[in-house]
């Protein structure tokens, strides 16, 4: 770490991408858990084990639509000699038992000889150990009811257990289904709702207070007076936190005075973090630093780091606040590394990297500054091989790179310049993306 002054005799501390990570990092802890409703737990960390209260299935049941037969009998059957079986009841599904075709008739089972109607999803009625899907009996054949017609033909030697779903064949009762940790996708919710569960205990959701600041920045859908911009950062930043897993809370616009930024920020005790965008560089203006140095426990930082160099991190009550640069394509690239493993944290989730390759560079990529560079860039494969195109517009308030590129391509600070063919990393932050991408020619 190294120090630095700027004109106003304000001692910046000089940290490194790393090192301010892991400042950031060491402030955040997983939410508190909260008992939540199954269908809100979509991608949110569970927070207890889960063991199974009950079996699934939790009886033995049929996989096909067919006849319940005992396997022996149809020994040797083919479409020439089937095997013949007296049809003796019917097992629909829902029903806890075989019904015959009397009222009267004694509880069913199929005994030699016999066999049972039964459905998808029925129980497996006593004494049979196997299905005969319709389409291996002569039911299409011979339309009929099935009080009617008394025996069905088996065409084929039927294996025991065949067409047969066994109790607790998916998940045996006592047995832990879900380590705490797990992130729950649709197929975790659908077997915590086959076991009974309409609540889970996960770590909820972090809120992040999403605040801009500038004299010139205006609402979105405000025409624009001259010299002014419309508030791009909230929008972007939004985004971000949605797709991380955050609920964005927007707070608006704050002007270039202390006063103001204090006055928004009080709308924010609800907030698990609050980001704000702008006025933390060397201007006239940039009042975050004055506000965040008057009112909260502070650092102001310069990170190494490229597109977007000042930073500042601290408190305002016991609110983390993480100070991003003003420039979209620095808040963008800034939230990524710092803000994205925070929330992912309070989330309670242990994998806060993005999807990260190697793939060589297909031009040079200047470095002097020895920062840490985020390029962005286009990741694309060649002959099996995965290169990296720089985007034309590199400009740190050119949103349109982003909206280009697909990845970034991160050029390590030690490196003045890197030439074309060198390996990078390059991190890929949409998973979908990386799926395409990753998949294609492999
Ligand atoms: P600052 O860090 O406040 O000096 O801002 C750096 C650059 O980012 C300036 O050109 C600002 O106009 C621009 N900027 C700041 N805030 C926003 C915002 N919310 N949306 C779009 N651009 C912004
Ligand atoms: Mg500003």
């Amino acid at each position: 770490m190294h120090f630095s002054h700027d004109p106003s005799g304000t001692i910046h501390t000089m940290l490194s991408v790393d090192e301010a990570r892991e400042r950031i990092l060491a402030c955040f802890a997983p939410l508190p858990p909260r008992r939540t409703p199954l269908l809100d737990a979509l991608g949110l960390v569970l927070a207890e084990p889960i063991i199974a209260r009950e079996s699934i299935p939790p009886f033995t049941n049929s996989a096909m639509d067919g006849y319940a037969v005992r396997a022996s009998d149809t020994r040797g059957a083919c479409p020439d000699r089937p095997a013949e079986l007296r049809v003796i009841g019917e097992a629909p599904a829902g029903s806890p038992a075989p019904r015959g075709f009397s009222d009267e008739a004694p509880p069913l089972r199929v005994e030699s000889g016999m066999a049972i109607r039964i459905m998808t999803g029925a129980v497996l009625p006593p004494g049979a150990d196997a299905v005969v899907r319709f389409e291996d009996t002569d039911e299409s054949d011979t339309p009929s009811t099935i009080r009617s017609r008394g025996v069905v033909r088996i065409r084929r030697e039927i294996a025991p257990g065949e067409n047969v779903r066994c109790a607790g064949e998916d998940i045996l009762a006592g047995s832990v289904v879900f380590e705490p940790g797990t992130v729950l996708g649709p197929a975790h919710l659908g077997l915590l709702a086959s076991l009974g569960y309409s609540w889970v205990l996960v770590h909820p959701r972090p809120r992040i207070a999403i605040l801009a600041t500038g004299d010139e920045v205006v609402p979105i859908d405000w025409p624009l007076e001259p010299g002014q911009i419309r508030n791009s950062n909230s929008t972007v930043l939004a985004a971000l936190v949605q797709q991380t897993g955050g609920i964005p809370k927007l707070i608006g616009i704050a002007i270039d005075r202390e006063e103001d930024v204090a006055r928004h920020l009080q709308y924010t005790h609800d907030a698990d973090l609050i980001l704000t965008s702008g006025g933390v560089s060397q201007g006239d203006y940039d009042r975050i630093k004055e506000f965040l140095r008057a009112r909260g426990r502070f650092e102001i930082w310069q990170v190494r780091i490229k597109p977007g160099k000042p930073m500042a991190f601290g408190f305002v009550a016991d609110t983390p606040v993480l100070a991003l640069p003003g420039n979209p394509v620095a808040a963008v690239v800034a939230f990524l590394q710092f803000a994205r493993p925070a929330i992912l944290r309070l989330l309670g989730r242990a994998d806060l990297e993005p999807i990260r390759v190697r793939a060589r560079l297909t031009k040079a990529v200047d470095n002097r500054g020895r920062r840490r560079h985020f390029v962005r860039a286009l990741l694309h494969r060649r002959s099996g091989e995965l290169w990296v195109t720089p985007v034309p517009q590199q400009g740190s308030g050119i949103l349109s790179g982003l909206v280009h590129g697909n990845c970034l391509a991160v050029i390590p600070e030690e490196w003045s310049e890197a030439p074309v063919g060198s390996e990078v990393t390059v991190e890929l932050y949409d998973p979908i993306i990386a799926a395409a991408i990753l998949a294609a020619g492999i």
